[in-house]
């Protein structure tokens, strides 16, 4: 799950990104309303996190020109303003949720839950490949009934992996889906998670059920 913050405050804005981070989510983060334009144009959002007071662009003229792209992910208007007019006019705007400043963490988290719970059904389908079953919306593998527990990025990777059953995903694919934009291309990190899951997922015989393709990346 891919969410954006887009908050002028940076103090609030990194708190958001760590917290949210820890709970599993790739997250980038938009200063201005123009950012936010610039980075939902490159990126697919599942759930943006929304500002109000934004220099350059406003929250509600960001969140009408979304709508207007059609952009199908949630949103969630944070505000400073608790006035029903605000509000009424958020939701108008095409946010889905709006939470009032100063908020409780766990409550922006829970109400997080509570959209994408919404889009998930044609969003994020159950998926079936080489005899596994992936459920995105409770982060679970199973085979034969049986858990195999992963972190949600190895879920993440293998979710990917998954839906292009049987096709070459190069790293930078997997970069470009599964990680932040400021992740840097050459790092290791893809190699360690994607080594670590092949261990957890091997066949009947022992071996890894994700190979790699010389040149062309990896395939389940
Ligand atoms: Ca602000």
């Amino acid at each position: 799950m891919r969410v954006l913050v887009v908050e002028d405050e940076e103090s609030l804005a990194s708190a958001l990104e760590r917290g949210l981070q820890n709970l599993g989510y790739t997250v980038d983060v938009a200063y201005d309303g123009e950012e936010a334009l610039e980075q939902t144009g490159k990126a697919h959002y599942d759930v943006i996190c929304l500002d109000l007071n934004l220099p350059r662009v406003d929250g509600l003229e960001v969140c009408r020109r979304l709508r207007a792209e059609l952009f199908s992910g949630g949103v969630i208007m944070l505000t400073a303003r608790s006035g029903i007019r605000e509000r009424v006019e958020g939701l108008d705007h095409g946010a889905d949720d709006y939470l009032v400043k100063p908020f409780a963490f766990s409550e922006l988290a829970a109400r997080i839950r509570a959209v994408t719970r919404r889009e998930a059904g044609p969003l994020y389908p159950v998926v079936s490949a080489r005899g596994l079953e992936l459920n995105p919306n409770r982060n679970s593998v199973k085979r034969n009934e049986l858990s195999i527990e992963l972190t949600p990025k190895e879920f993440e990777l293998l979710y990917y992996l998954a839906k292009h059953e049987g096709r070459a995903i190069p790293q930078e694919e997997l970069i470009q889906h599964v990680w932040d934009d400021r992740m840097n291309p050459f790092t290791q990190t893809v190699k360690v998670h994607m080594n670590n899951l092949r261990r957890k997922l091997t066949n009947s015989l022992g071996e890894p059920m994700i190979t790699t393709v010389r040149g062309k990346g990896y395939v389940l």
